[in-house]
């Protein structure tokens, strides 16, 4: 298995970070969540189009790249499955229609699943858990050959995401704030850097790496293994 970072910023962050996309590479090239410039960074990376995308959430910084890899999907003949939950796949098809899009449905095979569903691809599994966030956000696990990945997407902390890593070889999880910021992160269904930690602590993950920061640079507590992320960064588990 290997994680290819696209983008690791949040919402308003320093341009090169770019937008929360991370690109997983089993059997399958499967990408979870798709912000503006996804497409972009996947040429810059070196990489081709997932064939599954999966959405945690339709906030824009995680949605709004699904267009352009649609389109992407269209000019070379095919399609690409998008497994989100209804609300999230309801929101899709908007942003489509919004844009003056509406026909590139016809290159989407959407995968509707619940919050805590899972999927198989292939000979991976990815799984579900609902996450703790301002709209309707999922945690996914991302499973093949033994090895194991799972993403927060946004959330305050979670037991949910908890019980969904056991036992991964990593964690990707969200900091949108340093130490001392965690009420107000908290409120707004996020985490700071010590949740992030002490979820991969209680997981048993054998590392985490944190991504989706904002203008401030990430400092990370003490507590368990970091793979520090920049744009391109490769992880093979
Ligand atoms: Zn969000």
């Amino acid at each position: 298995m290997r994680v290819v970072v696209l983008g690791l910023g949040g919402w308003i962050s320093s341009p090169w970070l770019g937008y929360p996309a991370i690109y997983v590479e089993t059997d399958r090239r499967i990408l979870l969540d798709a912000g503006e410039g996804t497409y972009a960074r996947l040429a810059q990376c070196g990489l081709a189009l997932p064939d599954v995308l999966v959405l945690t959430h339709a906030h824009g910084d995680h949605i709004l790249g699904a267009p352009t890899l649609l389109l992407m999907a269209r000019r070379g003949g095919g399609r690409l499955k998008v497994v989100a939950t209804a609300s999230v796949l309801s929101s899709l098809r908007r942003i489509l229609e919004a844009v003056d899009m509406p026909h590139l449905q016809q290159n989407m095979d959407p995968v509707e699943v619940p919050p805590d569903g899972e999927v198989e691809e292939g000979g991976t599994r990815i799984a579900f858990a609902p996450a703790r966030h301002s709209v309707e956000t999922v945690h996914v696990r991302v499973e093949h050959g033994g090895r194991c990945v799972a993403y927060s997407g946004d959330t305050a902390p979670s037991d949910s995401l908890v019980e969904l890593a056991r036992g991964c070889d990593l964690l990707i999880h969200e900091v949108s704030g340093n130490p001392g910021q965690e009420e107000a992160a908290h409120a707004v269904g996020h985490s700071a850097t010590g949740d992030a930690v002490e979820m991969a602590r209680r997981a048993g993950v054998r590392a985490l790496m944190p991504v989706h920061y904002y203008l401030n640079a990430p400092l990370i507590p003490p507590g368990v293994d970091i793979y520090v992320p920049y744009p391109c960064a490769s992880v093979e588990l």
